[in-house]
């Protein structure tokens, strides 16, 4: 306000209070008034009120000439109704400011609430999704699947998940270079999401993704999902001018949901989508509980072997191998068996091949070289030579570094003389024979330890390539001697010119299976060296054999 303005207005109010000095009766609203003019002029320091009433109450009778008896009475008056107003003014003025203040304060922080809301969002966005295809990941997928399975209605509801993976994706990668790679997942991601919609569709890491079929009415649903998903794969990507195969593997669980859980499930799913990939890929596979149910007890089984180990649970039987000419005893094979704790004696047929695959095989089958060459060294004759002990070796054995070493260290330590070690191989091994596999071979005989070929006729029967390795013995495969039935039967002849082949080659030949006394007769009739088989003795404890021996 200009200094000209300021003098304006308080002529004005000056006027007007004038004005009210001289009516009757003397209307205090006027000073009310005048107050609250004065504040929302700015005239609102405390000492400004304290000036303007020593103002007026000097001036203003005097000036106007007023004369009445009640002058000062009515000045007194009006005085204290212009500090009235001037005060409330204030007050209002005060309260105004503070309500603005408040209301800034509250849109300030519902402006921070809606800021912090929206990076959480983005946060929880972020942990929840992967970033390269925008796809929800592993912990979203997790809850969402929970969230199912925790459903009220739970009891009548079923559930249904495809575990997906790429077949062969490292390929794409190695080939393609990670970025082809990446963007290849990208495009995978948006097919698949798009053909299985309104399914949840996840990426649980690298070209593994899974989906959730979160309402199904049967197995066919999931199935017709499966179909869905990998149609929408089976066209190749474009990516960088490269048409890129993403052909995937399926694994389909659906059951219902009162009767699974999470880990429960995605396992399942992960077990059937490894069927899959055992079939060969590009396809999908159906939960089987059968199966699952067999390969969780192999499993359980395989893992339990080293634990059976440690507690001596493994232990061997003996089977004579006969002399087919005089009826001696000529060697034993030792066959190893495991008396488990709560399944009873098993046979090697139930844990061979799980040891095989597991590579497991490697410490056990040390550990039966090492039993067969502890018992044999104790095996005396009254009458010539003991008999020689014979051990399966598994293809990881002889593959294995040190397996010769391991060997002569044994004989060492046993004192077990070279020749009473025989070593069974079988065929097939032989064939797919690398260098490395013969050159084992030809030390292992070079220390003076038999070798001999375990069912023979099995395989490729391939006699001639037996002719450049350092084998000793051919075990005929249990399968020939079940055919001498029949005099001049085919199989009769087949084994007779294979019984004078391997004699050529300077091998001696023992016939497996052997079980009836006939079988015997032929065998020897044909020029078979030994026998093996329930004819000439089940296989049987240590004990057994060292009383035979006697
Ligand atoms: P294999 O080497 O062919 O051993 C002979 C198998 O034939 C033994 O079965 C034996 O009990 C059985 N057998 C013996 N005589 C007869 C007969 O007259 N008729 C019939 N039907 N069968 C007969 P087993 O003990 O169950 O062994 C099975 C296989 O397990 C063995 O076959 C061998 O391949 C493997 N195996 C056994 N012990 C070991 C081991 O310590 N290491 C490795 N790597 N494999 C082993
Ligand atoms: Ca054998
Ligand atoms: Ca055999």
């Amino acid at each position: 306000m200009t200094h000209a303005q300021l003098e304006l207005l308080l002529q004005r109010l000056t006027d007007r209070l004038a004005e009210a000095l001289r009516t009757e009766p003397l209307d205090l609203r006027v000073g009310h008034r005048v107050g609250t003019e004065l504040v929302a002029a700015h005239i609102a320091s405390a000492e400004a009120l304290g000036r303007t009433v020593e103002v007026i109450q000097l001036r203003l009778v005097r000036d106007l000439d007023l004369v009445a008896d009640d002058i000062d009475d009515r000045m007194a008056r009006l005085l204290a109704a212009i500090a009235t107003g001037y005060a409330r003014a204030l007050r209002d003025r005060t309260l105004d400011e503070q309500e603005s203040i408040r209301r800034a304060a509250l849109t300030a922080r519902a402006d921070a609430e809606r800021a912090l809301r929206a990076s959480e969002a983005r946060f929880r966005h972020q942990a929840t999704h992967d970033p390269l295809t925008g796809l929800p990941n592993r912990t979203l997928f997790g809850e969402r699947l929970a969230a199912v399975l925790d459903g009220p209605t739970s009891g009548v509801h079923r559930v249904g998940l495809c575990f997906l993976d790429l077949d062969r994706f490292k390929r794409i990668n190695d080939s393609y270079g990670h970025s082809i790679g990446d963007r290849a997942l990208v495009a995978a991601a948006r097919r698949l999401s798009r053909a299985v919609e309104p399914h949840l569709v996840a990426r649980l890491g690298g070209d593994a993704f899974v989906i959730l079929v979160e309402r199904s009415t049967g197995t066919g649903d999931v199935v017709a999902v499966a179909e869905a998903a990998l149609a929408a794969l089976a066209e190749p990507i474009l990516v960088g001018g490269h048409d890129v195969a993403v052909p995937a593997s399926v694994g389909i669980v659906e059951r219902r949901v009162a009767d699974t859980s999470p880990d429960d499930l995605m396992r399942a799913a992960g077990s059937t989508l490894h069927w899959t990939k055992l079939a060969g890929g590009a396809g999908w596979t159906l939960y089987d509980a059968e199966r699952d149910r067999r390969e969780q007890a192999r499993q359980a089984l395989s893992a339990a072997i080293p634990g059976g180990l440690e507690r001596g649970e493994f232990y061997l039987d003996y089977q004579p191998l006969t002399s087919l000419q005089d009826g001696s005893l000529l060697g034993v094979e030792a066959l190893v068996r495991w008396r488990h704790p709560q399944l009873g004696v098993l046979g090697p047929d139930n844990f061979i091949g799980l040891a095989e695959e597991t590579g497991l095989i490697v410490p056990l089958g040390a550990w039966v070289l090492a039993e067969a060459c502890r018992e044999a060294v104790g095996w005396t004759a009254a009458v010539g030579e003991p008999p020689y002990v014979s051990v399966n070796l598994a293809v990881r054995q002889v593959r294995r570094p040190g397996l010769v070493q391991e060997v002569r260290g044994l004989l060492a330590r046993t004192g077990l003389p070279p020749n009473r070690l025989q070593l069974e191989i079988t065929e097939s091994m032989m064939m797919s024979g690398t260098e490395e596999a013969v050159r084992v071979l030809r030390a292992l005989a070079d220390l003076g330890v038999r070798i001999a070929i375990d069912d023979f006729g099995t395989g490729y029967s391939n006699l001639a390539y037996l002719r450049n390795l350092p084998v000793t013995e051919l075990k005929v495969a249990g399968e020939f001697v079940r055919g001498l039935r029949a005099p001049e039967a085919a199989d009769e002849r087949i084994l007779a010119s294979l019984v004078s082949l391997a004699h050529a080659l300077d091998l001696t030949v023992t016939a497996e299976g052997v079980e009836t006394v006939g079988q015997a007769e032929r065998l020897r009739a044909i020029g078979c060296d030994a026998g093996q088989g329930w004819h000439f003795g089940r296989p049987a404890p240590a004990d057994h054999i060292l009383s035979r021996i006697r």
